[in-house]
C-alpha cells in the first residue's frame, strides 16, 4: 500500500528539532514576562471577512496566500495567515480594550500557500505581540527593545541589522500617494504583473515587491519619507531618538513598507544576511488604524511578528543551539522479575531525583540493551539481571567514565546517585 505524505509546505517537526523549538519558545515566554506581556490564546480557523478587512484586499496575503474553504453549513473560512486580525477581534469581542491598555502575546501555526523553499512554508509559526492603548512612541521603542533583548538571549544580536521606516499618517501617505502613481506611470514598462494591478488601488505595495527585476525602479521612486507632516516627522525623529539613547542600531530603509494594510508610522524589521532571500526574521510597527478598521473604537496600537522557523534556521547557522538534555540514566534488565522489579525502582529514582531516566523493557539481549544505553547519551546504565535481583543489589556502570562496575545495594541506590 502506498504510504500518505504531509502535504506540501507542511513539516514535521521531529526530535532533537523540538528541542531547539522549545529553546526558542521558552525564551519568548521569559522575556514576555519580563517586559510584563500577557498570553492570549487565538483559534486558528477564522471567517474569510477578518482577514480580507483586517490584512486589506490588495495584498499579498489576501490576493493569493490565504487557506480558505467552505465548512458544512456553508459558512467561508480561513485558516489564519497572521494573529494581529484575530487578536483585534478577539481583544474587540471580549471588551479588553474598552478604556484600558493590554500588552499580549501569542504564539503557533499560521498558513500561507506560498512557494515552500528554505525559510518559506505553507504552515509556519509566528510569536506576535500586540499593545492597544498607548500611543506613545516610547512603547514602540520598548517593543524593538523586547526583540533585540530576545536575540542578545539566543546570541545572534550580531546576525541582525534593525531597519526602520515611516509610513506617515493618512495624511502624509496621500500625498505622497499622488507622486506615487505619476512616477510609477512614468516607469510603467519596468513593472510587473502584480505591480500593475496595484497601481491605482495601492500603489504603496509596488515599494514591497520581492521580484529582483523590480529593484531599480523602486530604489528611484518618490519617499514617502519627503512627505511626512510634523506629527509624522517628530513620531519618527523621537524614535530614532530614543533608540540611539538605549544602545540600539539601526538604519532608516525608505522602502520598508510591510506587506500588510493596516500600518501607520513606524515600522520595522530585524534582517539576517545569512538567511538567502528569506532574510526577515521578525517585523512590526505601528497599526492605530486597525481596530477602528475592524468596528471599535479608534485605538492606538502597536505589535510585531518573529518568524520562528526562520529564527530556527539562524541559530542553526550560528551553531547557537543548545546541547541536547540527555538521560541520566538507562535502566536495563534481564529477566521477567528484573523488568517487574525496575518498573518501582525507576519510577522512585524519577520522583525522587527528578531527572530524566529511560527504562528499557524489551528484554532484548544484553548487547543491544547496552547498544541503546550507550546511544541514549546517559552517564550511567543500571543493570538489574538474575544475580541482582537474587542479591538485591543493582550494578551500576559507567558509560562516559573510565570507573569500574560495582554493584550497590538497592536500598543505598538513591544516596549513591545523588551523591555523584
Ligand atoms: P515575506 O516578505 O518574507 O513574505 P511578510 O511580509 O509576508 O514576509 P509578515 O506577514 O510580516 O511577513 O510576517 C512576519 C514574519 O513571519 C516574517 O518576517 C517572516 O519571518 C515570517 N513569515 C512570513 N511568511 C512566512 C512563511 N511563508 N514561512 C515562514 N515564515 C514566514
Ligand atoms: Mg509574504
Amino acid at each position: 500500500m502506498q504510504l500518505i505524505q504531509a502535504i506540501r509546505g507542511f513539516n514535521d517537526i521531529l526530535p532533537p528539532d523540538t528541542f531547539y523549538w522549545n529553546f526558542l519558545e521558552t525564551h519568548i515566554r521569559r522575556l514576555a514576562a519580563l517586559y510584563g506581556y500577557e498570553e492570549i490564546r487565538l483559534p486558528i480557523v477564522e471567517k474569510t471577512e477578518l482577514f480580507v478587512r483586517g490584512v486589506g484586499e490588495v495584498t499579498d496575503i489576501v490576493e493569493k496566500e490565504m487557506y480558505t474553504f467552505e465548512d458544512r453549513n456553508g459558512d467561508k473560512l480561513t485558516l489564519r495567515p497572521e494573529g494581529t486580525a484575530c487578536c483585534v477581534r478577539a481583544v474587540l469581542e471580549h471588551g479588553l480594550i474598552h478604556n484600558q491598555i493590554q500588552r499580549l502575546w501569542y504564539s503557533g501555526p499560521m498558513f500561507r500557500h506560498e512557494r515552500p523553499q528554505a525559510g518559506r512554508y505553507r504552515e509556519f509559526y509566528q510569536a506576535g505581540f500586540e499593545v492597544f492603548g498607548i500611543a506613545d512612541v516610547y512603547i514602540d521603542a520598548e517593543l524593538i527593545l523586547l526583540t533585540a533583548s530576545l536575540w542578545r538571549a539566543l546570541g545572534v544580536l550580531d546576525k541582525l541589522s534593525l531597519q526602520i521606516n515611516t509610513l506617515g499618517t493618512p495624511a502624509s501617505r496621500e500625498a505622497h500617494r499622488t507622486v506615487l502613481i505619476q512616477y510609477f506611470e512614468e516607469h510603467r514598462a519596468a513593472l510587473d504583473e502584480d505591480s500593475l494591478r496595484r497601481l491605482y488601488k495601492n500603489p504603496l505595495r509596488i515599494l514591497d515587491s520581492k521580484n529582483p527585476n523590480m529593484a531599480e525602479v523602486i530604489a528611484g521612486a518618490p519617499k514617502l519619507i519627503d512627505f511626512l507632516d510634523a506629527d509624522a516627522l517628530k513620531y519618527f525623529e523621537q524614535l530614532q531618538a530614543i533608540l540611539k539613547e538605549n544602545g540600539i542600531n539601526f538604519t532608516v530603509n525608505p522602502s520598508l513598507v510591510r506587506g500588510l494594510d493596516y500600518y501607520s508610522h513606524g515600522v520595522f524589521e530585524w534582517v539576517s544576511h545569512q538567511l538567502g532571500a528569506q532574510a526577515t526574521v521578525c517585523a512590526g510597527g505601528r497599526y492605530d488604524g486597525l481596530v477602528s478598521q475592524l468596528g471599535g473604537k479608534p485605538t492606538p496600537a502597536v505589535g510585531f511578528g518573529i518568524g520562528l522557523d526562520r529564527v530556527i534556521l539562524l541559530l542553526r547557522a550560528n551553531e547557537k543551539l543548545p546541547t541536547l538534555e540527555q538521560p541520566l540514566v538507562y535502566v536495563l534488565s534481564v529477566g521477567e522479575e528484573a523488568k517487574a522489579q525496575s518498573m518501582k525502582i525507576t519510577e522512585n529514582l524519577r520522583q525522587s531525583l527528578q531527572k530524566p531516566i529511560v527504562n528499557d523493557t524489551s528484554l532484548a539481549s544484553f548487547k543491544s540493551q547496552m547498544k541503546r544505553a550507550d546511544k541514549s547519551g546517559a552517564k550511567i546504565a543500571l543493570i538489574i539481571g538474575e544475580d541482582e535481583v537474587k542479591a538485591g543489589t543493582i550494578s551500576v556502570k559507567f558509560l562516559r567514565e573510565d570507573r569500574p562496575q560495582q554493584a550497590i545495594n538497592q536500598a543505598d541506590l538513591l544516596g549513591f546517585l545523588q551523591n555523584m
